[in-house]
Order: structure tokens, then C-alpha cells, then sequence
């Protein structure tokens, strides 16, 4: 039944000629990387997402680690994220030598919940075990609540990270994701399944100074060039000076030849991928499936990085079954996520079964579905008619 021609994936890029042509100017030019492109990229996030920096590293990876290392955290800390995201969301503690815990989601948005947010901060409040850093995911592109979650973290004194990485474009109380009115860092990914991309890409955004620079120099080595920031006196023209250890994580101009021309699309590529959740909502509707998809708030416009759905019922054998269906007849659903401290690492630290069990949950109860720009109408039927097959 399985034909590479009629396979549908969960999400794909879309490169446009004018992405081509963007990308053979700079290889045929004289910076293939360090040249004008990859600062017009991150003036080009700053001020899409209305913060006052952008820094653009070679994926969202490093730019977790390095906004890490920038705020500070270290041995002894905690960094606090939700199970329910890519590794990458909890690794960037553990690069740093800090150590992790997670905060359960709700169920009917896949996002942290503040309840366990507030609680479990109490609770760490009396053990002496309050975080550092705070990760939160917006997951499949919707915004978490970021002003309560301000709200309920500021009297502990809790450094905030958006991992935007499905959130490109997306705004919250009519304001764009990034802009970090309510946290301290946002970092972007830029991988092809995401919103826009550079292959491996990622970029900070920040409205610190402080950490703008620190993570500026962190991407290359630590190494300062600004005559104004040497220690040494006896400098020469060609001095360049390295003030601490930082790493290789620059993007090259390639990469970010390919943002600027994707990124001037972002905005028909946002309200591409609504339109065709909203189809897929009118369809799953007209034809009663039992099934939902997550829930967007109201003050939040969703990037819709995944179209994910959930069965109304909770049954992970019904889930499994409809999963294997799906993918058997050409529709490739994937599951975001398997939860986090279910890895075999993080057991490793001591985390189980029943530590996060809406997470745990959802796992089992959830799928992505196919959207990305360029999915047909035609293809939606298609995978609406196999999900209603399936459920039968
Ligand atoms: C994709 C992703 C990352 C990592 O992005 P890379 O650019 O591949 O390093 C981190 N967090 C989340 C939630 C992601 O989806």
C-alpha cells in the first residue's frame, strides 16, 4: 500500500527559485561565512520580532546552550522544562552541569500548566531547590501564557528562555513571539520541519544587552576583536583576544541567505498553515470524528508548527492501532513527544513512569498530522478519509 509517490509526511520545507537564487549569490560572492548576511538576518528577526537583539547560531541547540551559559547557570542549579518537548528543551541544563526537572502539561494544549508551575515552585521554595533557568515550549507554535507565567515566577527570581522553536511568526496579546516582553531569552530554530529555515540554523532574541554580548562572543570562541574590550596592553593591529571558552556555533551566509529570503515569506506561510488547520477542523468536525485538536487560546495567534491530534476518549490501544493505520496507508503522523524524562538518560537521573502523568498521557493519546505550505486540499481529504477509515 505504501507508495513513495502518494506519502504524505507530518511536515516538510518549502523552497521557493527565489531561495535558490538567494543562496548561489552568496556562494558565487566572497563570504561563504563572517560576511554581511547573517547580521541583515538577525536585524531582520530583531525587529520582525520587535526585540532589540538577534543572534544567530547554527541551530536552536546551541542557542539554548549558550543562553544558558550566558544567564549564568551552572553545577548545583536546577533548570526546569516541560517533558513534553525535544531533548534539546532539558540538554542544554545538562551541557552546563546543572540539573533538571520538569513541570507537567495541560492536557488540552499540550503546554506547561501553571498550576503545577505554581505549586511546584512552592514546594521547591521550602526544599531551597528553586531554579535558575525556566524553559518553556511553545509547543506546535502556540504561545504558553508568558504573563502569568511571569506573574508566577518573578518573586522567586527565576531567569525565563522561550524555546520558540515552533513559534516563528506567531503572536501572543497581539504582540510577536520573541519580542521578550516577559522573559529574559527567546531562541528560534530554523531545521527544515520548523516554520521557516536555514537547514541547521537557530537565532536569540533578547531585549539584554548584557546577554546579547555575552552570547555573542560565547558563539566564537569567546574571542572579543573590539580594541576596547582588551585586558592586554601590548595589542597589535591584528590582535584579537580570548577571554573565556566559548564555542564554533557561528551560522555561515549560506544558511543565512536562505532565512532572509524564507523569512520574507514568514508572514503568508503563518496564515497558510492556519488556513489549513482551520480546514482540518471544519473536516474532523463535518465528519464527527472523535477527535480534537489542541486547543489555541484566544490572545494567541499559533505559527502552527504541528496539527496534532488527540482522541476524545483516552485509549493508547485505540492510539496505537490508528497510528500504525495511518502510517500503513501512506500518512506519516509522528508523535511530539515521547516525554523527556522517560529517555533512558534521564531515568539514568532517577525520573519513572507516573512522575508526569498528563505528559505520559499524551503520549499515548496524540499525533501530528500533515501541514506545511504546499499540503493540497486534495492531500487533507485524504488524510481526513484514512483517520475516519481508521476510527471506524
Ligand atoms: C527542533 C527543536 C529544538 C532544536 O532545534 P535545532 O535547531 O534542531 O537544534 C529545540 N526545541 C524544540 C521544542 C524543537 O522542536
Amino acid at each position: 500500500m505504501l507508495n513513495k509517490d502518494t506519502y504524505i509526511p507530518y511536515g516538510k520545507q518549502q523552497i521557493t527559485e527565489e531561495d535558490l537564487n538567494c543562496v548561489i549569490n552568496i556562494m558565487k560572492g566572497s563570504h561563504l561565512t563572517q560576511g554581511e548576511e547573517v547580521p541583515k538576518f538577525e536585524q531582520y528577526i530583531s525587529s520582525l520580532t520587535q526585540a532589540k537583539y538577534g543572534i544567530a547560531v547554527n541551530s536552536a541547540t546551541s542557542a539554548l546552550h549558550l543562553s544558558c551559559l550566558a544567564i549564568g547557570l551552572q553545577e548545583g542549579d536546577y533548570l526546569w522544562t516541560t517533558p513534553n518537548t525535544f531533548v534539546a528543551s532539558a540538554n542544554c541544563g545538562i551541557y552546563c552541569g546543572a540539573k533538571i526537572d520538569f513541570v507537567d502539561i495541560s492536557e488540552d494544549d499540550g503546554l506547561i500548566d501553571l498550576n503545577c508551575l505554581e505549586k511546584k515552585l512552592e514546594q521547591a521554595n521550602l526544599e531551597g531547590k528553586i531554579p535558575k533557568i525556566l524553559v518553556v515550549v511553545h509547543l506546535a507554535g502556540t504561545s504558553c501564557a508568558m504573563a502569568e507565567i511571569k506573574k508566577i515566577t518573578e518573586k522567586y527570581s527565576i531567569a525565563i528562555i522561550e524555546d520558540a522553536s515552533h513559534a516563528i511568526g506567531g503572536q501572543y496579546n497581539n504582540e510577536p513571539v520573541g519580542n521578550c516582553k516577559y522573559s529574559d531569552i527567546c531562541v528560534f530554530s530554523f531545521h527544515p520541519v520548523k516554520i521557516i529555515t536555514t537547514a541547521e540554523g537557530g537565532m536569540v532574541t533578547t531585549n539584554s544587552r548584557r546577554l546579547a554580548d555575552k552570547i555573542r562572543k560565547l558563539r566564537t570562541h569567546g574571542i572579543t576583536k573590539d580594541p576596547g574590550e582588551f585586558i592586554r596592553e601590548d595589542n597589535y593591529p591584528w590582535s584579537y583576544e580570548q577571554h573565556e571558552i566559548g564555542y564554533n556555533y557561528r551560522m555561515t551566509d549560506i544558511q543565512a541567505a536562505l532565512g532572509n529570503s524564507q523569512a520574507s515569506r514568514l508572514g503568508e506561510i503563518v496564515i497558510e498553515r492556519n488556513r489549513q488547520l482551520n480546514s482540518y477542523k471544519v473536516l474532523i468536525k463535518d465528519k464527527n470524528l472523535p477527535i480534537s485538536l489542541l486547543k489555541i487560546p484566544d490572545n494567541v495567534i499559533s505559527a502552527v508548527h504541528l496539527a496534532v491530534v488527540q482522541l476524545d476518549e483516552y485509549n493508547p490501544n485505540r492510539h496505537l492501532n490508528l497510528f500504525n493505520f495511518m502510517r500503513s496507508n501512506g500518512i506519516g503522523v509522528q508523535v511530539h513527544y515521547s516525554p523527556v524524562h522517560l529517555q533512558p538518560f534521564y531515568r539514568k537521573m532517577g525520573f519513572r513512569e507516573g512522575d508526569f502523568p498528563k505528559a505520559e498521557k499524551y503520549e499515548n493519546n496524540a499525533f501530528s498530522i500533515p501541514l506545511f505550505p504546499g499540503l493540497t486540499e486534495e492531500q487533507q481529504l485524504r488524510v481526513i478519509d484514512v483517520l475516519h477509515q481508521g476510527l471506524k
